[in-house]
């Protein structure tokens, strides 16, 4: 049984409530009949209601909180308060950030619960370098046995554990366990993984090494055909260290506004951010708007007026 099949089948029983048992011999793959495709739907078995009513705005990083789909190939295995996305691939999956490091049972929990074996991981991918996003990569690798790809920046702090001293919160930020990076990803670079593509979009503010990305989410085969752009924005909150003044580093004021500029223009049908509260994920879901609602172009907005208010802050 190919990769994805295997996948899908396991997705069907989760959604149709079997069991397979252990030591039945697996049968070959069967494309869905057109009948069969209408009575398997994984967002009955993992509703995003389940979500909103577990979780709530700025909630803890450890919290558990039930899987969601944000469209076909694409979910949210995270926390109710750290982001964690799994993209499904052929035979392979890429899954972004790992969360704090209590996180990662949570997260390896939803990505069993939609049938996948996380040993089926090979690519993990981080939003920014800090231990709320990547302080479980260490254990995700040893669960996963994924690759680690990182921006340059992103990598010298995964590789030794320590925040950058260019990072704004250089000073409060705990030291996590270092994790070995296999590859760097260049601004815009392409990465084709498995049967997926995934753009890099380097986007430095809230840290030097942040990262965006943006991929086409496509259907699964028994729902109905339709794919569309997946933005996974960086925080990007211009937020500090008691002493640190952004003022101080033009150079990184002036990025950060590149990073700004590039995040309003990105491909952007169902934007998700490493807190779901940063772009008001749960009202979205309330208001059933997670595709469309806020775009990539509000959050840049929103992102700059609190960078020029921390600006005036500072002059004041
Ligand atoms: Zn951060």
């Amino acid at each position: 049984m190919s990769g994805k099949f295997a996948v899908l089948v396991a997705l069907a029983m989760v959604a149709t409530g079997c069991t397979p048992a252990s030591d039945t011999p697996v049968a070959p793959p069967v494309v869905p009949s057109a009948s069969v495709v209408t009575s398997i739907d994984l967002g009955t078995s993992f509703p995003q209601q389940a979500f909103v009513d577990q979780c709530e705005d700025w909630d803890e990083w450890d919290k558990p909180a039930p899987p969601f789909e944000l469209l076909g190939d694409t979910w949210y295995v995270g926390t109710c308060g750290i982001s964690a996305i799994l993209i499904i691939g052929d035979k392979e999956h890429i899954l972004i950030d790992s969360g704090v490091k209590a996180a990662v049972p949570l997260i390896l929990q939803n990505i069993r619960a939609l049938g996948i074996d996380p040993r089926d991981i090979g690519t993990l991918l981080i939003s920014h370098e800090h231990f709320d996003h990547v302080g479980g990569h260490a254990a995700m690798v040893q669960a996963t046995g994924a690759r680690v790809i990182a921006s340059a920046e992103a990598a010298k702090v995964l590789a030794s554990g320590t925040v950058s001293p260019d990072d704004p919160q250089a000073a409060i930020h705990p030291a996590m366990r270092p994790v070995k990076v296999d590859r760097i990803v260049a601004d815009g670079e392409v990465l084709r993984i498995d049967d997926k593509e995934i753009t890099a979009h380097l986007t430095p503010g809230h840290t030097p090494g942040a990262m965006s990305w943006t991929w086409p989410a496509c259907s699964l085969p028994w729902q109905p055909p339709v794919c569309r752009r997946v933005a996974y924005v960086d925080s990007l909150s211009p937020v500090s260290g008691d002493d640190y003044r952004f003022s101080d580093h033009p150079a990184l004021v002036a990025a950060f506004r590149t990073s700004i500029a590039k995040v309003a223009k990105l491909p952007c049908d169902i934007l998700a951010t490493p807190h779901p509260s940063a772009s008001q994920m749960l009202d979205r879901m309330r208001a059933g708007t997670l595709l469309g609602g806020t775009t990539c172009a509000d959050y840049a907005r929103s992102i700059g007026q609190r960078l020029d208010a921390r600006l005036k802050d500072e002059g004041a």
